[in-house]
């Protein structure tokens, strides 16, 4: 198989698969975002509660300036930035939200050992993905060249593999907040159990992102070295 059949048959799929998770994202959140709470909480009030409940009193929570769906926790300076949809709004899609990055805040906060095993190895993964984005590049502008390195995308797809563990072990820390989010959200009465199934499916669509970026990484990792072998 030349390049271009490997590259179809190994990364394409999940490049569709990726874009189809993010559909799938963006029309889960705007659907829940139409349903009200019973109770009213906004995304805020909701993550402080949960946050407190847990014995987390040190984290800030911001309105960020961002688009839609950039919510996240930052460790670094232990603040929730929320989206202004999620700040402000009172819907089930923005309880889940605020809900599941409240859920990586305590994470942080009990020292959840994979969550700082992830962000011990975000510089590594960064590092991983540039120099294998150089090595790509030069790999295919030889073979342009009529020039064959496999040693070049044998390289690639080994250190590659950092990438993948990093995707990997990102797995469980989101499962586990998205965890942490519906048990807490029912058990601090936020919502009431017929809620439960619409946090459920804005949670799970979110999930899916990660496992299509999971099967990616895993996907590049076996196209590099699969363009070792030609
Ligand atoms: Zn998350």
């Amino acid at each position: 198989m030349d390049s271009l059949s490997v590259f179809l048959v190994l990364v394409c799929p999940f490049l569709i698969l990726g874009f189809l998770a993010q559909m799938w994202v963006r029309s889960s959140f705007a659907r829940w975002s139409r349903v009200g709470l019973s109770r009213g909480v906004t995304g805020a009030e909701a993550a402080r509660q949960l946050l407190r409940e847990a014995g987390v009193t040190d984290v800030k929570i911001q309105q960020a300036r961002g688009s839609a769906l950039s919510d996240h926790y930052d460790p670094r300076d232990k603040t929730l930035r929320l989206s202004p949809a999620v700040y402000s709004g009172t819907s089930i899609a923005s309880a889940a939200v605020a809900a599941h990055e409240a859920g990586h805040a305590i994470q942080h906060d009990q020292g959840y050992a994979p969550l700082a095993l992830r962000n011990a190895a975000v510089p590594l993964a960064i590092s991983a993905d540039k120099i294998v984005g150089g090595l790509v590049l030069i790999g295919f502008l030889l073979m342009m060249m009529g020039m064959k390195i496999p040693l070049l995308f044998l390289a690639a797809g080994i250190i590659y593999s950092v990438a993948v563990a990093f995707s990997l072990i990102t797995l469980p820390v989101e499962f586990n907040a998205s965890g942490r989010a519906l048990a807490a959200l029912t058990d601090s009465g936020i919502i009431v159990s017929e809620e439960r199934s619409g946090v459920r499916a804005v949670l799970n669509a979110a999930a899916s992102t990660y496992v299509v970026a999971a099967l990616m990484s895993i996907a590049h990792m076996l196209f590099y070295l699969a363009l070792a072998r030609e």
